[in-house]
């Protein structure tokens, strides 16, 4: 059995990773000659929009689904035409433009950020005044790791982001002072089974997730509940398959949502090593209507991504209890080049195992121990 998966980044690649044991094979397609998964898949080099490549890459495919959440609708709809496609086109649609992941959160009920739309620039002006100060300007469509978005909290950064405003449609959501961020994998299967992880806790800085820590310390009794409630909502309006990641900001006991992703999250990496079933085999087991599989968690994980650089592979290997996954691309500042999980029977062990990382983490860049800190400052 071949899996098609549009885009060839490191979500792929574990996605591949993950299948080899299930006896299924991979071709992937994506635009860069450079896509990391071409180390071990077969790998179409091509535009989403070929539709002449597109043909021959669904040809004998069992089914496909995508790494990449900004694969244009219109090729996965090309695509469906001849092979099943999971998720569905639909639900790409709707994580792709911000405004139709907030009308979705509000049908269903869905706590989320105050925010006002901007379809036209002249709505800048009266958005701002709905909206108030500090806010967040993002764009609706294309915005990722923190790209796309103008944060405003005086006159000045107002001025700048008018005479920066982007190309419209723009929404502007009130910034939200939350104690703590975090997100829930949800996985749905062709058959309808729905399996959920528990809370984890994201730490981002400059818009780009650092630090995920699994399961989420100190849950509110019924605050999993909430989560699970809402995710499955979203996975039956869509008639959704695969995994979904919601990603939420907690304010005092309430969940407010960020957005979801339609695919594998880096918020979801832990699982390889921290849960019975990763993220990467159930989405697999779930787009071909497989039983899901346990997402039970094995003792404590903290995921660390590795930003720009990395770090010398022995110095990692040598700390016990710490799994190190490189995606096989060149370093450029801001990439995501890798991850390390680090995995203790209860939460303190994992904190200390944290605190003995190689001095590579230690750095203030890693922030590691302010982001402990104020884990512990919520715990208190
Ligand atoms: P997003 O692309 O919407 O996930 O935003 C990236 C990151 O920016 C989030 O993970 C938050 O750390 C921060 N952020 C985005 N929107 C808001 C908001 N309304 N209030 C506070 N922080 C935000």
């Amino acid at each position: 059995m071949t899996i098609g998966i549009l885009g060839g980044g490191q979500l792929g690649y574990m996605l591949a990773l993950a299948g080899y044991p299930l006896g299924l094979r991979f071709r992937f397609l994506d635009p860069s000659p450079e896509a990391p998964v071409g180390r071990i898949a077969h790998r179409v080099t091509a535009e989403f929009t070929d539709d002449q490549a597109l043909e021959k890459f669904a040809h004998g495919l069992e089914v496909a689904t995508y790494e990449f959440e900004n694969v244009p609708v219109q090729t996965a709809r090309f695509l469906a035409e001849r092979v099943p496609v999971y998720p569905a086109p639909a639900a790409l649609e709707e994580a792709q433009d911000r405004r139709r992941e907030k009308r979705l959160f509000q049908r269903l009920g869905i706590p989320t950020t105050d925010f006002a739309e901007i379809s036209e620039r002249e709505e800048f002006d009266a958005a701002l005044k709905q909206v108030g100060l500090p806010s967040v300007l993002k764009t609706c469509r294309l915005g990722y790791d923190g790209k796309g978005q103008w944060l405003m909290r005086t006159a000045e950064d107002v001025d700048r982001a008018r005479a920066e405003l982007p190309s419209v449609p723009l929404i502007l959501e009130k910034l939200v002072a939350f104690s703590r961020e975090l997100s829930i994998l949800g996985v749905r299967s062709r058959t309808g089974e729905t399996v959920f992880y528990p809370l984890v806790e994201n730490h981002h800085r400059g818009g780009i997730l650092r630090l995920s820590l699994a399961p989420a310390p100190q849950i509110a009794p019924g605050l999993q509940q909430t989560a699970e409630e809402a995710t499955r909502r979203i996975l039956e309006e869509l008639d959704y398959a695969g995994v979904i990641c919601l990603e939420l900001f907690q304010v005092g006991e309430k969940l407010l949502a960020n957005e979801i992703a339609p695919r594998v999250h880096n918020s979801g990496h832990w699982s390889i090593e921290g849960a019975a079933t990763s993220q990467f085999e159930n989405h697999l087991r779930a787009i071909l209507g497989m039983p899901l599989g346990s997402t039970a968690t094995v003792g404590y994980s903290a995921m660390v991504n590795l930003i720009g650089e990395l770090p010398e592979a022995a110095e990692v290997l040598r700390t016990p209890n710490t799994h190190l996954h490189l995606y096989g691309k060149s370093p450029r500042p801001g990439r995501k080049l890798g991850h390390v999980t680090v995995r203790a029977d209860k939460f303190e062990k994992l904190q200390q195992r944290l605190a003995e990382l190689p001095a590579f983490f230690q750095r203030p860049e890693y922030f590691l121990r302010q982001a402990l800190a104020e884990t512990l400052a919520n715990r208190a």
